[in-house]
């Protein structure tokens, strides 16, 4: 099945302390696009400017990502400059340059407007709201977000957190979107909006999904080398919607599942900067961590 995903490509400048990338491919789109395509046709639907190398675009389509709903515009390519300390959960970001983002009006093309799995990704809420309009009966609608957008657009941002089946966001934009400490009363929170599902995701500390009723947790695969953690997020969010999307299973066990594949996908993407790990990445890696994973989690229970 296939995944239609909002979001940006983008110009990073990055800071980590084992490095530096400047002007490197990413955005909230490419990660979670690149991503997902291991997995499920992805379609994308974003805006670029006159200054974005076509070599960018080649590697997205060998990716057999489809990019009839880029479009290119006069002016700049969105750009961000962030930078990590050693703690490498939290970005502290430096500048945003929206550029073309501004005047950016998406426009689905008619093959996009029947996709069953929609992925609102991290840019402008009024822009989510507007894909989200044009998707007729999608089976299923996830988004993330990030606090640049919970400062400057909370409605907006309200309102499709209150139009999605599933939210997935950081620890920190939790608790700065409901200003609630404790993660567990801010799920709850957010739940109560309307949508079904939150995935909070917490860096090295892995992920918790909270239903109304139900939590599950998972842990980050335990990493010696983290170079660049720009992505994680997105690439987590490609691998749990693409497996979603590859099998069709929406049930509490399938969506564990899909949490271990995002887990997966997100721990590679670290390794390296910018978008370099995952073009070499092949399959059988993906299949190994998994397995991993699994060993990493699995106990006995006790015998009574
Ligand atoms: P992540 O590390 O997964 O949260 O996402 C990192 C990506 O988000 C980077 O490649 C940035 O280009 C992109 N990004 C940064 N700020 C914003 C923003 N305000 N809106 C949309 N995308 C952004």
């Amino acid at each position: 099945m296939s995944i239609v995903v909002v979001g940006t490509v983008a110009f990073d400048t990055v800071e980590t302390p084992f490095g530096k990338g400047e002007n490197v491919l990413g955005g909230s789109a490419t990660y979670f696009s690149t991503s997902a395509s291991f997995f499920a046709d992805v379609s994308l639907v974003a805006v670029v400017g006159e200054d974005f190398p076509e070599e960018h675009v080649a590697f997205l389509q060998n990716r057999a990502i489809d990019t009839s709903g880029l479009q290119r515009i006069p002016g700049k390519t969105f750009h961000w400059s962030g930078r990590y300390g050693y703690d490498l959960n939290e970005a502290q970001t430096l500048d945003t340059q929206l550029n073309v983002l501004m005047d950016f009006k998406p426009e689905l093309p008619e093959s996009y407007r029947d996709a069953e799995y929609l992925f609102l990704a991290n840019i402008d809420p009024d822009l989510q709201m507007e894909v989200l309009q044009q998707v007729r009966k999608p089976k299923l609608v996830a988004c993330d977000t990030m606090n640049f957008w919970i400062s400057s657009k909370p409605e907006a941002l309200k309102k499709v957190l209150q139009n999605v089946d599933i939210v997935i966001i950081n620890e920190g934009e939790a608790r700065q979107f409901t200003g609630e400490a404790n993660l567990v009363k801010a799920a709850r929170q957010i739940i109560a909006l309307g949508c079904k599902r939150l995935v909070v995701k917490r860096g090295e500390y892995g992920v918790l999904m909270f239903t109304a009723e139900t939590v599950f947790a998972a842990p980050a695969f335990p990493m010696e080398e983290v170079f660049d953690p720009t992505g994680a997020g997105d690439t987590f969010a490609g691998g749990f919607m693409g497996y979603l999307a590859n099998t069709g299973d929406l049930s509490e066990e399938g969506l564990r599942q899909a949490i271990i594949f995002g887990s997966v996908m997100a721990s590679f993407n670290v390794e390296d900067f910018s978008l370099n790990r995952m073009k070499r990445l092949e399959f059988k890696e993906i299949q190994s961590r998994f397995s991993s994973f699994k060993a990493l989690t699995s106990f006995r229970d006790v015998s009574v």
